[in-house]
């Protein structure tokens, strides 16, 4: 099953991001993420097979992350495949750190596919028709998180829908 740990902001800050992703949609195109997919991927895994996904899913409910804030200032894209995003003008210390550990782990499950750079972003936008535009709403947002949740990706569609499987303990 195709897995990945993300953080899952919590109601409020999701439908601000919704209203980000409303903004974005009317002025850039393309298909806007459903609030209920919002979210920042911390580790993507790829393809696991059930038994270990069992096994990830028992050590991230044994874990406790430092919980932390990650400030929300930013536009940004990736040109190919047309994503339009909001994330931090700065690199966060603390989120980074976050990824290194949760890849620490995942190594040792011998899991290949560690990034060599981690940008921190949520995803409002897909194969967006225009990447920029001038007159997009101030991003000002700031994300409390103390879990990290372990989601199954399944697509059986047009698009994936995320079933989380595991919630790290809240701290
Ligand atoms: P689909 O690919 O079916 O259009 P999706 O991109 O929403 O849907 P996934 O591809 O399963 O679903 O991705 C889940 C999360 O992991 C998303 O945040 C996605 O951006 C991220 N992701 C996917 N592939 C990678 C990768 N190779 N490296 C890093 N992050 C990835
Ligand atoms: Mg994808």
């Amino acid at each position: 099953m195709r897995l990945f740990l993300a953080l899952v902001p919590p109601p409020g800050l999701r439908e601000r991001l919704g209203a980000l992703a409303d903004a974005a949609h009317a002025r850039c195109g393309g298909r806007r993420m459903p609030d209920e997919s919002l979210h920042l991927t911390l580790a993507f895994l790829g393809e696991v097979g059930d038994d270990l996904a069992g096994e990830l899913a028992e050590e991230i409910r044994s874990l406790a992350i430092p919980a932390g804030c990650w400030t929300l200032d930013a536009w940004g894209h990736f040109r190919c495949p047309g994503i339009v995003w909001v994330g931090g003008h700065r690199p966060d210390a603390a989120l980074q750190r976050l990824h290194e550990r949760l890849w620490d782990r995942l190594e040792a499950h011998q899991l290949p596919g560690r990034p060599s750079r981690f940008i921190p972003h949520v995803t409002l936008l897909r194969r967006a028709e225009r990447l920029e535009a001038d007159d997009l709403p101030h991003v000002d947002l700031e994300w409390s998180y103390n879990q990290v949740t372990l989601i199954h990706s399944i697509n059986d569609g047009q698009a994936a829908r995320y079933v989380p499987l595991a919630r790290s303990r809240a701290t």
